[in-house]
């Protein structure tokens, strides 16, 4: 009788192979949630944070103080949906308000803040905890954004989520500055932005003064 592929090397080669069931995987991982403004980034951070309260994890939820959209202490979905959120600086500042006993820490807005972050959630999900980050890939000339590319590459979960684009319907990766200077941070989306897919997106040139 022929023996089974892998029997000879001491495990089970079916075990290796096919999707990985959840239950399998370890508590600590990195979660991105990345995509352009108006994309539902935040909606979905909530969801999955919502879902950690059902089952009766212990989470904490980060957001920067430069994301002045909200007001402090609450994060704020496009929906308006509220989920308790604590203002920090900087990422030593979210180190230091971790509590000991957390399962779950969800970041927001994690594209404004500094580049340690990625070596801090790193930290954090070796430590066995899962990290949910949530931000803008790019900033609107499509470059690279903060600290984001970084955790993108670290995560072993990414989601990249689209917005409509505004001109022609499509699927809209880019947030197009419409308004305002040449600032690679310029926060409040109302106005001065608009979803844009790649087709439709342009070169922002501000507008002269006078
Ligand atoms: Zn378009």
């Amino acid at each position: 009788m022929l023996a089974e592929p892998g029997a000879a090397l001491g495990y089970d080669l079916l075990s290796l192979m096919g999707p990985a069931d959840p239950h399998d995987r370890p508590r600590g991982r990195i979660e991105v949630i990345a995509g352009g403004m108006f994309s539902g980034k935040s909606e979905e951070l909530v969801r999955r944070l919502r879902r950690a309260l059902i089952a009766r994890q212990r989470i904490q939820v980060f957001k920067p103080v430069a994301d002045d959209r909200d007001p402090p202490g609450v994060l704020v979905t496009r929906d308006n949906r509220e989920l308790a959120a604590e203002s920090v600086a900087d990422s030593a500042e979210l180190r230091r308000r971790l509590r000991d006993d957390v399962q779950v820490v969800g970041i927001d807005e994690a594209q404004f803040f500094d580049l340690e972050l990625a070596e801090l959630v790193t930290e954090l999900a070796d430590r066995g905890v899962r990290v949910i980050v949530a931000g803008l890939d790019q900033d609107y000339r499509r470059q690279p954004f903060g600290p984001m590319p970084a955790i993108l590459a670290l995560a072993e979960y990414v989601d990249k989520m689209h917005a409509v684009c505004v001109r022609c319907g499509g699927a809209a990766h880019y947030s197009q500055r419409i308004a305002g200077g040449r600032e690679q941070i310029q926060v409040g989306d109302t106005g001065a932005y608009e979803a844009r897919c790649r087709a439709c997106y342009e070169t922002y040139e501000p507008a002269r003064p006078g």
